[in-house]
C-alpha cells in the first residue's frame, strides 16, 4: 500500500522497496537502561544540532510524496520527553502515513490521549520486567508504576493493539518471559520479546547473553499452546497466536533469525543523519545539507544515493562484525 500517487519506489541494491522511516527525535532519555546507556556520562547532542520539527517534517514529506513511504516510527532516546512532540505527531500524521511511536511509557499517563488526538496510530511501550526492584536495576529508575499506568492510559486512549516490547537478557530477566507473556494475555496486550542486540553504549553485549527466539517460544509453549502465524512481510516480529484465543505474542529475532531479507526500513537520527540500517557503520548527512539551502531535489538525490549503498543485512553473526559507532539511544529503535 503506498500513500497515493508518488514518483517512484525507492529500491535498494537487493530489490527491497524502502517504505518505512524511523525517526529519532532526541538522543535524551529519562531512563538509563543497562542494555542501552551507562548510568552517567552520556554525551548529549547539542540542541543546535538536533533537527527542528520543520526539518523532520520536510525529510518525511520527501520520503512519502516522492517514494510512497507508508510508515513512520518515532523513537529516541525517549521521544515523549521532546517538548511539544504532539505538534510533530500532528505534522507527520497529516502526511497520511501509518504513524507509530516507541516509548518507555513513563510519561504516557499524561500524554496518551494527546498523542492519539494528534494522529498517532500505533504505540509500542517498553517493559522488560514486572518486578519493581529489577525494574529499578534495569532502568536505573523506580518507575514501574508509572509505566504500568502508562500502559492503561494507552489502552484507554484507544490504541489497539497496545504492543509491549521486552528486551530479554540472559541472567537478568529471562526468568520472566512466562510472567510477561501472562501479563500480555491478561491485559489484552501484544507482547513482543526482543533479542538483546550489540548496541549498548557500555559495549557489554555478549552473544552468551542473548536468549534466542527458539528458547523464548519454548518457554511460552510449555505454558500455553501456540501456533505460528504466517510470515510477516517486512515487519520485524515473528508472531504466534495462542490456541485458546488469548491473543498473540511475538519475537524480534535480530540475532538468531535475522529478517534483513525483507527489510524496508531506513532511519533519520536526531541530528539529521540518514542511516540505511540500524547497524550501519556509515551515514549520510541531511541536516547540514538542508541548512545550507539544498532543494528537495538535492535532498532526495542524497537519500537515493544512500539507499543505493544499503547492504544485504547486519553482520552480527559474522567474524567481521563491526559495531556501529552510535549506541541505540543515538540511532533510535
Ligand atoms: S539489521 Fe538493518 S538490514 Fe537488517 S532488518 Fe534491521 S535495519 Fe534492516
Amino acid at each position: 500500500m503506498s500513500s497515493g500517487a508518488h514518483a517512484r519506489d525507492l529500491v535498494d541494491p537487493f530489490d527491497r522497496v524502502v517504505r518505512d522511516l524511523r525517526i529519532s527525535v532526541t538522543d535524551r532519555c529519562n531512563f538509563r537502561c543497562t542494555y542501552c546507556m551507562p548510568s552517567e556520562g552520556m554525551q548529549w547532542m547539542p540542541r543546535s544540532e538536533i533537527l527542528t520539527f520543520e526539518e523532520i517534517e520536510r525529510i518525511a514529506r520527501i520520503c512519502v510524496e516522492r517514494y510512497g513511504f507508508d510508515g513512520i516510527r518515532l523513537t529516541g532516546g525517549e521521544p515523549t520527553i521532546r517538548a511539544h512532540v504532539t505538534t510533530l505527531v500532528a505534522k507527520l500524521a497529516a502526511l497520511g502515513v501509518d504513524l507509530a511511536l516507541t516509548t518507555n511509557g513513563a510519561t504516557l499517563r499524561n500524554s496518551a490521549f494527546d498523542l492519539r488526538e494528534a494522529g498517532l496510530s500505533r504505540i509500542n511501550i517498553s517493559l522488560d520486567t514486572l518486578d519493581r526492584e529489577k525494574f529499578a536495576q534495569m532502568t536505573r529508575r523506580d518507575e514501574l508504576d508509572n509505566v504500568l499506568a502508562g500502559i492503561q492510559a494507552a489502552k484507554s486512549a484507544g490504541f489497539d493493539p497496545v504492543k509491549i516490547n521486552a528486551v530479554v537478557e540472559r541472567g537478568v530477566n529471562d526468568d520472566e518471559v512466562v510472567d510477561l507473556a501472562r501479563f500480555g494475555r491478561d491485559e489484552g496486550l501484544e507482547m513482543r520479546f526482543i533479542e538483546f542486540m550489540p548496541l549498548d553504549a557500555s559495549d557489554e553485549w555478549q552473544r552468551a547473553k542473548v536468549v534466542g527466539q527458539a528458547e523464548i517460544v519454548d518457554m511460552i509453549a510449555a505454558e500455553w499452546a501456540v501456533e505460528q502465524l504466517p510470515a510477516r512481510g517486512a515487519a520485524p516480529a515473528n508472531m504466534w497466536r495462542y490456541a485458546d484465543g488469548a491473543g498473540k505474542v511475538g519475537v524480534i529475532p535480530t540475532v538468531t533469525n535475522p529478517f534483513c531479507g525483507d527489510c524496508d526500513r531506513v532511519r533519520l537520527t536526531a541530528d539529521g543523519q540518514f542511516r540505511t540500517c540500524l547497524f550501519a557503520t556509515d551515514e549520510f548527512d541531511l541536516r547540514d545539507a538542508m541548512r545550507s539551502g539544498e532543494t528537495d531535489d538535492q535532498l532526495a538525490a542524497r537519500i537515493e544515493a544512500a539507499v543505493g549503498t544499503k547492504w544485504a543485512g547486519h553482520q552480527i553473526n559474522q567474524v567481521n562484525f563491526i559495531r556501529p559507532q552510535r549506541s541505540m539511544s543515538q540511532i533510535g529503535g
